[in-house]
């Protein structure tokens, strides 16, 4: 844990890492708005052989569900996030009113006035993570089982952070194994899955370290919560040097939650406890883009042996 990097310019595989500009160009297409892009193919190929990559690696009794990239409004409130993080939430607002209420606000826009001011808000929020929807299904289903849950799930996310960085997007792919059981079966899980990962960066050649970490918490509250989460430990990165070897990406997290969620949707255990829950978080968009920024822009020039893992 907490391995230094090794990683100067001269120690990452491959040549030294490509500019932003050069990988941005290669990789994407403006859609006018910073942190949001268009895809090309050759990008694209990548993040798929990636899911894959991380599916092959799944636990074989994980439950698959893949998830839109909204979600509900009143289960993302009950689930805390507005305490943590209400500047990055991106919500759903759609036109209300009447025929002529929303005849109104098309009007204002044609006069060139600002239409959006008659927006209200819709049901839904953008997700901010893949993994809130997963534990109102659980609880659903009564007392968690012995053997707890596995859920594989996936979802396109959104956070309000916007940056003409290569490693931040605000809208981006986000692969999650969550676990829900007793604190010692999402301690085991995580555990597991901090070595897992670290031999598939190895694997990759991608240059990484682990290092505790902590949310981006709103405010001045929030850095008292980051404060008390390095303090329990609750969250791992991986980090690989995307930009630089001095302030690295996260492109994987493990978070434990402890009884957050179990007490947040009362999912409980057989004894009446609280349910934890833990998840392990791949940023399929932070991967790809590390993988291009370490071995180049051209996937068929990639080492033989990372494009043998990735079956490319
Ligand atoms: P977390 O919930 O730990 O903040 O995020 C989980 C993972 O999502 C991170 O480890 C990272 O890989 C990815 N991620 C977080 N923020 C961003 C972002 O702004 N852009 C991209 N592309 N990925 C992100
Ligand atoms: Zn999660």
């Amino acid at each position: 844990m907490n391995a230094p990097f090794q990683s100067s310019e001269a120690d990452m595989p491959g040549s030294a890492r490509r500019d932003e500009k050069t990988i941005a160009r290669a990789l994407f297409r403006s859609m006018g708005v910073d942190g949001v892009v268009a895809r090309t193919q050759d990008y694209e190929t990548a993040v798929e052989r990636l899911a894959a990559l991380i599916s092959r690696e799944r636990d074989a009794d994980a439950e698959v569900l893949r998830f839109p990239p909204v979600m509900s409004r009143k289960q993302l409130e009950k689930s805390g996030y507005l305490k943590s993080f209400p500047n990055l939430l991106g919500c759903v607002c759609a036109l209300h009113g009447s025929e002529a209420e929303i005849n109104g606000a098309v009007a204002t826009f044609e006069k060139g006035g600002d239409w959006t001011a008659s927006l209200t808000s819709a049901d839904l929020v953008l997700s901010p993570a893949a993994c809130y929807p997963v534990y109102p299904i659980a609880a659903e289903r009564g007392l968690v089982p012995a053997l707890g849950y596995v859920f594989d799930i996936a979802a396109d996310v959104f956070r309000h952070e916007p940056s003409t960085d290569i490693d931040r997007f605000q809208s981006f792919r986000m692969r999650e194994f969550v676990r829900i059981g007793t604190a010692e079966q999402v301690s085991a899980f995580r555990e597991v899955w901090m070595t897992k990962a670290q031999e598939m960066a190895r694997r990759l050649m991608l240059p990484f370290a682990v290092e505790q970490a902590s949310d981006p918490f709103f405010g001045r509250v929030g850095q008292m919560m980051a404060v008390a989460q390095i303090q329990a430990a609750l969250k791992f990165e991986l980090l690989i040097p995307v930009r630089s070897a001095e302030m690295p990406t996260a492109c994987m997290s493990f978070n434990y939650h402890k009884e957050h969620f179990g007490l947040a949707w009362d999912m409980r255990l057989a004894s009446g406890e609280p349910a934890h829950s833990g998840c392990v978080a791949f940023g399929m968009d932070r991967l790809a883009v590390a993988l291009f920024a370490v071995h180049g822009i051209d996937f068929r020039r990639w080492p033989g042996a990372v494009r043998q893992v990735l079956n490319m």
